[in-house]
């Protein structure tokens, strides 16, 4: 590989990181030293050979602060333990989505979160930006947490999908994509640990149950997935396509079951 093309696969890690922290609640960029654990070494060595010295970076840079919703600050576990989570997937082309993802979107909220929303996977938005729901389903699942449960989407939860990158024409995903994805989910969902995930969706339930879950008829049921409370409901974009007071009551009928759960 030649010069450019390394740097471009330099700054395509280093720019997949920045946002990953960022997304993760970080307001600072680390010191070379805490890049040195995530990149190689022969990488650092190359950033640190054209890098600015540590005074200025210091001086230029913001302290971390990364407080949650009760101004604690955030265990490093869940954080760390995402962090090598996201650094194991690194450019990931374990499945064909990666020929056509313009970004992995990993997952975004609050690590320690008791409540984990699972989607199907990302849009084009999400693909865009890098981010998880961020389009017109992301904007309806932000009203649903903000306005019906009262929660704040970026400290009271975190949000994924079954696969992180984008299925052409917004298909869904496929079985080989799915499991090329899922371990990468299971570990996520093991460093969050939440009280409570929400499956939206017929794929992300099915994925979850590791069954085909007929989803009209399941949503608003209790399951479990690696010991943790599983609730299945419509995902957004659904409740967008079939606007009625009907599907409205039920998710917000499977919202109150959930907020129950995380208020006992
Ligand atoms: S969907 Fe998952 S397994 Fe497939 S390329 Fe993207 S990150 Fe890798």
């Amino acid at each position: 590989m030649g010069v450019k093309a390394e740097r471009a696969v330099l700054l395509r890690q280093l720019k997949d990181y920045l946002v990953f922290l960022k997304d993760q609640g970080m307001d600072h960029v680390p010191l070379l030293e805490a890049l040195e654990t995530t990149f190689r070494a022969s990488t650092v060595a190359a950033v640190k050979a054209s890098a600015p010295p540590a005074s200025v970076l210091a001086s230029s840079v913001p302290v971390l602060q990364t407080p949650t919703a009760d101004n604690t600050m955030i265990q490093p576990d869940a954080m760390s333990r995402l962090t090598e989570v996201r650094n194991e997937l690194g450019e990931c082309t374990r499945c064909k989505l990666a020929e056509t993802r313009t970004n992995i979107v990993f997952g975004s909220g609050n690590p320690n979160a008791k409540l984990l929303f699972i989607g199907e996977g990302p849009g084009a938005d999400e693909d865009a930006q890098g981010l998880p729901f961020v389009g017109r389903a992301g904007k309806k699942l932000t009203e649903i947490i903000e306005k019906g449960m009262k929660l704040d989407r970026e400290k009271d939860t975190y949000i994924c999908n079954i696969v992180k990158c984008r299925p052409p024409g917004n298909r869904d995903p496929e079985i080989e994509e799915i499991s090329a994805c899922k371990p990468f989910l299971v570990e996520q969902v093991r460093a969050i640990r939440p009280k409570v995930i929400v499956a939206l969706g017929k794929p992300a339930a099915s994925t979850l149950l590791g069954r085909s879950v007929a989803i009209t008829k399941e949503r608003g049921t209790w399951h479990e997935f690696d010991g943790i409370k599983l609730m299945l409901t419509f995902h957004p974009a659904y409740l967008l396509r079939f606007y009625t007071l009907e599907n409205r009551r039920a998710v917000m009928e499977d919202m109150q079951k959930v907020l129950e759960v995380l208020n006992s």
